[in-house]
């Protein structure tokens, strides 16, 4: 169900992560997030950064909300996003130097490049014995951030085959059968969740466009499988809460994983048999190629458009991002349009500073058209001239 987008035009977010503060150097570690809780030192430190975090986006005046993945370790690549599951669920164990095949998605694994680095930290526990949603906490979490501010926390994780892919099961010996229950136990997770309250969340990258996109089809893994997983993880929740479903063309260490980006054509029919209410896309990055084609297709999800590209430090200005509104405009009705990011801002990719001001540039490209269209702009704090300390000479 419509909450936290309900009764607001072209609401604006972001996808979820914001880079670390340089003196957040705390780590959760093998710890779970109520434990760490009890250390004072890590505790301060991380109710400082989601703080931080959550008045940025205020200053800039999104709608919606993240705790900038607060959660997550400081490590290589933001490893940690896929491992905070597997380290904290029931059923996995130890600590093993996986390597994916490196062609699988496109992805260079020779030494010499960048995502090699992201290759060799993909350190994993293996799937020992049945799944669980063990000590993920995510109530927790959502609520620890939640508490902060009146403006709605989304709350995101990682999908179930994600997960399932990046490590060796040694239990189910199956993948289907592994990601199967890896979506269960998140279900288990994510419905407690939604009964705290948590106003939005959003499934972080089902593999169903990227899948379809590449031709990466086998009887095992195809987007239909794909979208099975994914509804069968959000079962119920929509009756409680908002529910998104993020995709994008990836983010390791902020860089690309394609030479080129591809379309999301082939995944859009796929896409539109989400159990979601919002499904995002990476649009900067591509110059707005598949508006067209996701306005078509996507007949009744509300669809978020990434505005600003995670990928450069180049902030977009407010101008060029009011003529992707009005692109997208064209083509999605403004009661479905939403405003975002193509995907996170990267914990470790950008300054603080590029990201605030990428956030800021969101809020005034999207007032930009408000104006246009009649609607009430949101309040910029962060582009408000009264406070400019510049003297005019
Ligand atoms: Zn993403």
């Amino acid at each position: 169900m419509y909450t936290a987008t309900a009764g607001i035009v072209l609401p604006t977010t972001i996808i979820g992560s914001l880079p670390r503060p340089s003196w957040y150097t705390e780590n959760l570690g093998r710890r779970n997030f109520r434990e760490a809780m009890v250390d004072k030192f890590y505790r301060e430190q991380y109710l400082d950064a989601a703080s931080a975090y959550l008045r940025d986006q205020e200053t800039a005046g999104l709608d919606i909300l993240t705790d900038g993945d607060c959660r997550f370790d400081a490590d290589v690549g933001g490893h940690n996003w896929f491992s905070y599951p597997a380290l904290r669920m029931d059923g996995f164990s130890g600590a093993h130097a996986y390597t994916a095949k490196g062609g699988r998605a496109g992805m260079p694994h020779k030494r010499g490049h960048i995502l090699h680095d992201i290759l060799e930290a993909r350190v994993m526990p293996d799937l020992v014995g049945p799944v669980g949603r063990g000590t993920l906490q995510y109530t927790a979490i959502w609520k620890a951030a939640q508490r902060l501010t009146t403006r709605p926390v989304k709350f995101g994780t990682i999908t179930a085959e994600l997960v399932a892919m990046a490590v060796r099961d040694f239990h189910y010996k199956d993948l289907r059968k592994a990601i199967m229950a890896i979506s269960d136990a998140l279900n288990d997770e994510l419905t407690e969740l939604a009964d705290a309250g948590c106003p939005v969340i959003q499934m972080e990258e089902p593999q169903i466009h990227l899948l379809a996109a590449k031709g990466l089809v086998d009887h095992v893994l195809n987007a239909d499988f794909m979208v099975e997983v994914f509804n069968n993880t959000v079962r119920g929740l929509r009756g409680k809460t908002e529910v998104w479903c993020h995709t994008c063309w990836g983010n390791p260490a902020g860089q690309r994983i394609f030479d080129t980006q591809p379309s999301y054509v082939p995944a859009i029919a796929a896409l539109n048999r989400v159990d979601a209410d919002v499904i995002t896309f990476e649009n900067c990055s591509t110059g707005g190629m598949d508006l067209e084609a996701i306005g078509k297709g996507i007949k009744e999800h509300k669809i978020a458009i990434g505005v600003v590209d995670h990928h450069t430090l180049q902030v977009e200005r407010p101008d060029k991002i009011a003529d992707m509104i009005r692109r997208a405009l064209q083509h999605i009705p403004k009661e479905r349009l939403v405003v975002a990011t193509d995907c996170g801002m990267g914990r470790e990719g950008m300054s603080r500073r590029h990201a605030l001001y990428k956030m800021v540039s969101i809020v005034q490209g999207t007032n930009i058209v408000r104006r246009e269209l009649g609607l009430p702009e949101a309040a910029c704090l962060a582009a408000d001239e009264r406070y400019s300390m510049v003297e005019e000479s």
